[in-house]
């Protein structure tokens, strides 16, 4: 298992559905990594082969894998395929799946469980909607998320936690900077346990707010979505 304590910050691409031969090929030749960072490609799945490097500071991630681990599952890929793949990272939880795929805190935990138990790094993904903001929901969703979807392997070594405001994906918008390190340290803060986890922002996070977020006491790297579709942008995100 990666030693996350070696590196700067994490910055994590989330291409989702995006990206062809052609596109990876160029990406990866274009892409610039600063020695001190930790940079994460999720592609989809039938690349994930195709983005190894021999860059030690450059891993490949999963965006999702199966709660099962083998069987009659037509269709899911397990965490032990994606070990023997070599596969480093894997995104839980992200909200377009919880959304789109009505996936709960109690599945994020059971893949989670055997992502750690297959050495593998889950990076569970955790936020608010706009609506839960705005009865100021926020802190008791994140603790209700986290309390129901970290499993009992779970620790600061072998899990990240990624805190994405569901109305700041994708949308342009972002918490303020003071907002995002209070939710961080909140977040480090709802048990002893969570104390030295690495947590990284996602939410619309460009080249020109990477810097500021990023510098912030209590985040440790960023979850890139759309601006990691452009090698050059997400190049500036990770410098
Ligand atoms: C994401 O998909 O995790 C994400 C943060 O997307 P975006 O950067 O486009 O908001």
């Amino acid at each position: 298992m990666i030693n996350l304590t070696n590196f700067l910050s994490i910055f994590i691409a989330n291409w989702k559905l995006n990206g062809n031969i052609e596109f990876i090929n160029e990406y990866y030749q274009k892409l610039s990594i600063n020695s001190k960072n930790c940079v994460v490609v999720c592609s989809p799945s039938i690349f994930l082969n195709r983005l190894k490097s021999d860059n030690n500071n450059l891993f490949t991630g999963a965006q999702d894998v199966s709660i099962y681990n083998e069987g009659a599952y037509t269709g899911e890929i397990s965490s032990k395929m994606l070990l023997d793949e070599k596969i480093d990272f894997c995104l839980v939880g992200h909200s377009e799946r919880r959304k789109l795929f009505n996936e709960k805190n109690e599945t994020v935990k059971k893949k989670s469980f055997n992502l750690i138990d297959n050495t593998i790094i889950p990076v569970i993904c955790i936020g608010e909607t706009l609506e839960q903001k705005e009865k100021n929901l926020t802190k008791s969703i994140l603790v209700e998320q986290l309390q129901n979807s970290i499993p009992e392997n779970s620790n600061f070594q072998n899990t990240i936690i990624a805190y994405e405001p569901i109305w700041a994906i994708g949308t342009g918008l972002t918490p303020s900077l003071n907002e995002i390190n209070d939710v961080h340290s909140f977040i480090k803060n709802i048990d002893n346990k969570f104390n030295n986890y690495k947590i990284l922002y996602g939410g619309s996070v460009k080249a020109s707010n990477s810097a500021d977020i990023n510098s912030l006491k209590n985040v440790d790297g960023c979850l890139v979505g759309g601006a990691s579709l452009k090698v050059d942008q997400f190049n500036k995100i990770i410098s």
